[in-house]
């Protein structure tokens, strides 16, 4: 497991690799590059090849036994960003595969995991069938207005936290409903080809986070580099978390 460069996660977990882009905040998927480079220097995890439309060399979607039961092992609690080189919830994941890794979150129970997907409709198919343990978060990307309804689906999932990560943010949000929406993370693209946050896109979400009482993270504006623009919106930084809520604990402890 490598350490992340994640502001609010510490190391990341890939019991899977690889993908297929779904929706614009794919366009330019970190992921998929690095995927690409990882197979030239001959890493084992990325020799197959997705497919050349909406995948890429190294990036087919891969399930790694060996990778899945690493959490058992680490003692000290870490917070772990799980498959940054995939989504969980992707078509060619198994079922039971998904099972499996849930699992192993609800037994590693001294970490606490965070999973972001952009596939709200598996997620809302799976997430009645998942034990959701309070160690795990559970997030969806919303990149732009035609996406607000996956917040819509994280509202009924009953994950200790239910977070959002408008990032990269291509657009205002303004239909999005937080209600039931404990954390969202904003943010804009980087690298060569990203596409520019507007100021009054963040300052709207941040103003409705906080009417709502939800904590707010500003991650980055991106640019050319991740870290170019900085991380500072109208002076300040905006690094809220959310607090855990009890509502996981209770599904697993099963109805009374
Ligand atoms: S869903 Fe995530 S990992 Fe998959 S292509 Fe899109 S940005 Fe990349």
């Amino acid at each position: 497991m490598a350490e992340t460069s994640i502001e609010w996660a510490t190391h990341v977990w890939n019991p899977t690799t690889g993908c297929d882009r779904v929706s614009p905040g794919c366009a330019h998927c970190y992921a998929l590059d690095l995927a690409a480079r990882l197979k030239r220097f001959g890493q084992p995890k990325y020799q197959r090849d997705g497919r050349p439309g909406s995948s890429g060399p190294g990036f087919a979607v891969t399930l790694h036994e060996r990778t899945l039961t690493e959490p058992l092992r680490w003692r000290a609690p870490r917070v772990v960003f799980v498959n940054s080189m995939s989504d969980l919830f992707h078509e060619e994941i198994p079922d039971e595969y998904i099972a499996r890794v849930f699992a192993i979150m609800q037994q590693a129970a001294q970490h606490t995991f965070q999973i972001l997907t952009k596939r709200h409709e598996r997620l809302a198919e799976l997430a009645p069938t998942l034990p959701w343990a309070r160690n795990v978060w559970m997030g969806v990307t919303i990149e732009n207005r035609r996406f607000v309804h996956r917040a819509d689906v994280l509202r009924g999932v009953p994950a200790a936290v239910r977070f959002i990560s408008a990032e990269p943010l291509l657009g205002p949000l303004e239909g999005l409903n937080l209600d039931g929406i404990d954390w969202l993370i904003a943010g804009g693209e980087s690298g060569a080809k990203h596409r520019p946050v507007r100021e009054q896109w963040l300052v709207e979400l941040r103003d409705r986070c906080l009417e709502q009482g939800v904590p707010y993270f500003f991650k980055q504006w991106g640019g050319q580099r991740s870290k170019s623009g900085g991380r500072l919106l109208q002076g300040r930084e905006w690094s809220q978390m959310p607090e855990p809520k009890e509502r996981a604990a209770e599904l697993v402890a099963g109805p009374s």
